[in-house]
């Protein structure tokens, strides 16, 4: 793009209903009841965060922040290469691949930049790196970024995987998904995707941001649910900003994948530690994600809560039965007036558009939370299906 003033590409957004804006909030305050105070002094009732266990607000863990800034400082002063890892960084790969039953595990500073270093460093310019048409935009921009050739399959669809696969004349390097799809809450077909990436000898990598702490049968995300090893799934990316309330990102597996991509992914060399009090409050995450299994049944209680509610209501859900559940309204202008009714009636949540989910299927994403109460939940729903009685009477 050549410079120029940017004001009418800026006033198309507006008029596609495609503008974003951004909300700026003073304060979270939880006692069974989770709410978000706007700058203003506005209180809503937050459906639209990750925080699915209700740890981002917890006092123990702002505490571990704290506690360890005082003795550490704020910043890691360099990269983990050169004198940035610390000792909290260290315990928490340890404690970190010891939940995820892995040899090793290895933290990134966000998300993103571990899906950007994993793909760069495992495909190679040319070799076939293959998506799932819903995957992650960091998942996209990392097999981009790679300069592999790179393929997306049919949402969940593994015969076009398999497809994909056959055809291609040499193997794949990398088949990846989210283990949850974050817009949508569904969770992959993991099972037949491991098989397929092994037949084909792919390495198959699972994002698992909406997973980890939320499925499974002692929170190991959706890899525990399907009962998949290390083996089945060689490369686990987990994130720490969503469930465990914290920041920053790992990937889990054997020691010689974790050692090569502390030699080759360059998101994870060129950059700055992440901050010890942050490593240090995600550690106090994993200790109260393992010792407090109550808060990811009370999170699945209130998904299927809602799910019955909006069910009987009428309000057409997704196939989802994460706290992930999307209400899919079909455009960006009728997504958007959905949000405005709903912030009038007291509730934050965020109208999905694109680029970030197709056209065609813009949405209310709702988020669930074990920090809500049943009243929350339940008058939610009672004002959905308000919107939803009064689209369908639109359509007539
Ligand atoms: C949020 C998210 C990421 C990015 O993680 P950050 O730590 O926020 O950068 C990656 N993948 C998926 C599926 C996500 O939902």
């Amino acid at each position: 793009m050549k410079r120029q003033p940017l004001d009418a590409t800026l006033s198309q957004l507006e008029q596609q209903h495609l503008k974003r804006r951004r909300t700026t909030v003073d304060a979270f305050v939880e006692h069974g009841n989770r709410v978000m105070t706007m700058a203003g002094g506005r209180t809503l009732v937050d459906f639209s965060s990750n925080d699915y266990l209700g740890l981002a607000h917890h006092p123990a863990i702002a505490a571990a922040m704290s506690e360890c800034a005082a003795r550490c400082g704020a910043g890691s002063g360099a990269s983990h290469l050169v004198t940035g890892h610390g000792v909290e960084h260290a315990r928490l790969e340890e404690e970190l691949a010891a939940f995820t039953g892995r040899e090793r595990a290895v933290l990134f500073s966000t998300g993103y930049m571990a899906n950007l270093g994993v793909i760069t460093a495992l495909a190679g310019r040319g070799e076939l790196v293959l998506l799932d048409r819903l995957s992650h935009a960091s998942l996209i921009d990392g097999a981009l970024l790679s300069g592999a050739r790179f393929k997306r399959y049919a949402h969940a669809d593994v015969a076009a995987a398999e497809r994909a696969l056959a055809e291609s004349s040499e193997d794949a390097a990398v088949v990846a998904t989210d283990g949850v799809f974050s817009m949508d809450g569904d969770v992959a077909p993991l099972r037949q995707l491991a098989r397929a990436a092994k037949a084909h000898r792919a390495w198959l990598v699972v994002d698992d941001a909406h997973g980890l702490g939320v499925l499974g049968a002692s929170g190991r995300g959706s890899l525990e649910q399907f009962g998949l090893s290390c083996d089945d799934a060689p490369v686990l990316i987990g994130t720490l900003g969503k469930a465990f309330g914290s920041f920053g990102a790992f990937v889990a597996g054997a020691s010689d994948l974790i050692e090569f991509l502390i030699q080759k992914a360059r998101p994870y060399i060129y950059t700055t530690a992440l901050p010890q009090p942050v490593a240090a409050a995600t550690r106090k995450a994993l200790e109260l994600v393992q010792r407090e299994p109550w808060r990811r049944e009370r999170v699945l209680a209130l998904t299927a809560r809602f799910k019955k509610a909006a069910g009987a209501a009428a309000v057409a859900l997704a196939d989802s039965n994460t706290p992930i559940q999307p209400v899919v309204l079909g455009s960006s202008e009728a997504a958007l007036l959905a949000q405005q009714e709903l912030l009038e009636a007291g509730f934050w949540v965020v109208a999905i558009r694109p680029p970030t989910v197709p056209k065609g299927s813009e949405r209310l994403r709702i988020t669930l939370s074990a920090a809500h109460s049943e009243e929350q939940v339940d008058a939610l729903v009672e004002h959905l299906s308000r919107i939803h009685v009064r689209q369908q009477a639109a359509c007539e």
